[in-house]
């Protein structure tokens, strides 16, 4: 899952992308309204953490101009003026949530979560393939009752093929996901990352179900053939 923040301020900015990356998001992190906006709008996130108050372009703004290009990325507003005017404004504009700094760290990710799910409307959690189960609220693993441990990137790739399970899904959708704009797009990430999920997760169990199909991707599926 792929977050983007907008938020000018560096300590708690830094403190969000950290923390994100942590709980296995990949994040891009806009410091002004300008370069939010713009990343808002060319690139694909699961979920925007939203300042209101930016240089540049303030926050309102940049809602009502997302919104406004049908853009339906849930969004968290982030603010220090927590006053019922400016929560009603953002609701009015389409924001899906709302967070008055200061904020604990485990509120905004269960509201993340919350967010994204209702995005996944109605995913079963564990989300199960076979003997392997995914527990997107507990972050785990098993397969076959043992509990496999993952690195956060390995993690958040299962994740996302695991709520696509059965589509092909193409390296270009999986990097716009998992993988935040800090990475180099001409590494083979994708490869190294499946061949290590597959060392985890296929490795000494039976079916495989991680799956390559050339020239179009990967997909994780039972095949039963
Ligand atoms: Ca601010």
């Amino acid at each position: 899952m792929r977050v983007l923040v907008i938020e000018d301020e560096p300590g708690v900015a830094g403190f969000l992308t950290k923390g994100l990356r942590e709980a296995s998001y990949a994040v891009d992190l806009a410091d002004n309204g300008i370069d939010g906006l713009h990343k808002a709008v060319t690139e694909t996130y699961d979920a925007i953490v939203l300042d209101l108050m930016l240089p540049g372009k303030d926050g309102f703004s940049i809602l009502r101009e997302v919104r406004s290009r049908e853009i339906r990325t849930p969004v968290i507003c982030l603010t220090a003026r927590d006053t019922v005017d400016d929560r009603i404004k953002g609701l009015d504009l389409g924001a899906d949530d709302y967070l008055a700094k200061p904020f604990s760290y485990s509120e905004l990710l269960a509201r993340l979560r919350a967010l994204m799910r209702r995005g996944h409307s109605l995913q079963p959690n564990p989300i199960t393939i076979a003997d392997l189960k995914v527990d997107v609220m507990a972050r785990s693993v098993q397969r076959d009752d043992r509990r496999i441990d993952l690195s956060p990137t390995e993690y958040a790739l299962l994740e996302y093929l695991a709520r696509n399970a059965g589509q092909v899904m193409p390296r270009t959708m999986i990097l716009e996901h998992v993988w935040d704009m800090n990475h180099d797009p001409m590494t083979n990430v994708i490869d190294v990352h499946i061949n290590r999920l597959r060392k985890k997760v296929d490795n000494g169990f039976d079916p495989p179900l991680i799956h390559t199909i050339r020239g179009a991707g990967y997909v994780l599926r039972h095949d039963t053939t």
